[in-house]
């Protein structure tokens, strides 16, 4: 590469830089806010599977439910049996599937 190659190059390369406005970028970052919302108890749904946030039942959280998706030091994560929600990782509901 040329010298003045290799400084049309670098130039170019500061021109996009400037060019992409910081803020785009920053919107293209994961967001750590899951603005999910949480399963309502008084649902339906919730109350024919005895969902409630905060278990009873000893060891049998959400959390420790192979049907959990939230990840392993999540507070709430989603559920598939409450698709669109979350469930607290301290909940818990009667179809609890302990993992293995
Ligand atoms: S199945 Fe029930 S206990 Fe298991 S994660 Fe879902 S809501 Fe929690």
């Amino acid at each position: 590469m040329t010298d003045l190659k290799r400084r049309q190059l670098m130039g170019l390369m500061g021109a996009t830089a400037v060019a992409i406005p910081v803020s785009a970028v920053i919107g293209t970052l994961p967001s750590h806010a899951d603005d999910t919302p949480m399963v309502d108890p008084s649902t339906p749904q919730a109350t024919a599977l005895q969902y409630i946030e905060m278990s009873d039942k000893g060891e049998q959280k959400c959390s420790s439910c192979t049907l959990y998706q939230g990840a392993a030091d999540s507070e709430a994560g989603p559920c598939p049996l409450f698709p669109g929600n979350n469930v607290t990782a301290a909940g818990w509901c009667s179809a609890y599937v302990p993992r293995a």
